[in-house]
């Protein structure tokens, strides 16, 4: 059996590389290079603190790659657990964390709520601002590149061909079912084709004739001169009510990001991957009302943007959704940490019939006519 895997993400290589594990060969289509989509644009988070318990199911099962990365892949990705941390300064906004916590920790997310002193223990935040805040200590951060370059080296390793600056062109189908893709090098016969696309993969299924609600979002990052130095142990802490959040970088610095705006969506094929001098000045104004790192003195460095690809509620579609085409597509902020669970899942789809590791009933796209997985929170990374 020939798995024809559109796109070279964190997605697309993770997914290769579960399917070599068992034996089924595999062709990456990658119309650049790889990683060259929304997977080296990350900042790198991995948390287990998610408002649905599929996202927390996604999130724990590949906690458990993320965890022995090293260990089978030959590759220290940096991997920290600085934690995240949740703010609420509104009183509905602690009611959500409060009641989103008891779930976690029914899961067994190791998960505590704190008050706003507790939070201080943490991060140099404004106490005053908070009314509360959630802690996640397992949460943490990892570098995305070297991630991408583990999963890619050990999938080609294990006989993974990868075929850059190939663009799929087509999805051809034989009767009912699917028979592989066309590229503008040929065709690739395949028994299965995984749409891994990132915010081209709407693209991608139209190709085999599917109208996915998937909207490519310009997400953007700075990195800050912050005017008081942030340790390398802050949680990346994100303000629930004013959309901002940030986390330690090298020397003191931080990573901001946030997004403040309506849906901003964009041409994956053309947008800006800089980022813009009036967004960077509307986040250090929020970043300085969350936290003292950033008073007056702070200063943008440099920063870039990229892409989320964005359903409407917020959670991916990890199904196969015609015969013999499966989509693993739509992950918002969330594509590289459940990249592991993600690969893994769709391997379980086309060797054993069916998702096995976590149950992603909710992830199908019959929820958009109705049937609901429960909206993750729309401005959370
Ligand atoms: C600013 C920012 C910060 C983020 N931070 C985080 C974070 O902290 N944690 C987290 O988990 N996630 C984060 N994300 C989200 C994460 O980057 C994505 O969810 C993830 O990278 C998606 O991976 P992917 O493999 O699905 O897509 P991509 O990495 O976009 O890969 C898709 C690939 O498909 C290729 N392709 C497209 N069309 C075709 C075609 N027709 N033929 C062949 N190839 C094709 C593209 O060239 C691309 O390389 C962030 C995203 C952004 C933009």
């Amino acid at each position: 059996m020939t798995v024809a895997v559109v796109g070279g993400g964190i997605v697309g290589m993770a997914t290769a590389y579960f399917l070599r594990q068992r034996d089924v060969e595999v062709v990456v289509l990658e119309r650049s290079n790889v990683g060259a989509g929304s997977t080296e644009r990350a900042v790198g988070g991995i948390r287990e603190q998610f408002s649905t318990p599929v996202n927390v199911g996604l999130s724990q099962a590949s906690m458990e790659v993320w965890d022995t990365f090293e260990e089978e892949f030959g590759v220290d990705i940096e991997h920290r657990r600085i934690g995240y941390m949740f703010l609420a300064r509104e009183e509905g906004t602690a009611e959500e964390l409060r009641e989103t916590a008891e779930m976690q920790r029914d899961l067994g997310v190791d998960i505590e709520v704190l008050d706003p002193a507790g939070a201080r223990e943490h991060a140099d935040v404004h106490d005053g601002n908070y009314r509360l805040a959630t802690y996640g200590r397992r949460d943490g951060i990892a570098d995305p590149h070297l991630a991408l370059q583990g999963f890619s080296t050990a999938a080609q390793e294990a006989g993974t061909e990868v075929r850059t600056h190939t663009a799929v062109t087509d999805v051809v189908r034989d009767g009912a079912r699917v028979a592989g893709v066309e590229t503008d090098d040929g065709r690739v016969d395949a028994e299965y084709v995984v749409n891994a696309a990132g915010p081209w993969a709407g693209r991608v299924a139209a190709m085999a004739g599917l109208d996915l609600p998937i909207s490519p979002q310009r997400r953007q990052v700075g990195v800050v001169a912050p005017e008081k130095p942030v340790p390398e142990d802050t949680p990346l802490t994100f303000d629930m009510d004013t959309g901002v959040y940030f986390l330690p970088d090298r020397e003191g610095d931080a990573l901001v990001g946030g997004h403040f705006t309506d849906p901003d969506e964009r041409d994956p094929d053309r947008y800006p991957t800089d980022y813009d001098i009036d967004w960077a000045v509307e986040a250090l104004e929020r970043a300085a009302d969350c936290a003292e790192y950033f008073g007056p003195e702070a200063g943008i460095r440099q920063g870039w943007s990229g892409l989320y690809a964005v359903t409407p509620d917020h959670h991916p579609i990890i199904e196969e959704t015609l015969p013999g085409f499966v989509n693993a597509v739509g992950f918002s902020g969330h594509g590289f940490m459940h990249s592991p669970a993600t690969g893994q899942l769709v391997t379980e789809m086309i060797v054993d019939g069916e998702p096995r590791s976590v149950d992603i009933s909710a992830l199908g796209t019959d929820r958009f006519e109705g049937v609901g997985a429960g909206r993750e929170e729309k401005n959370v990374l």
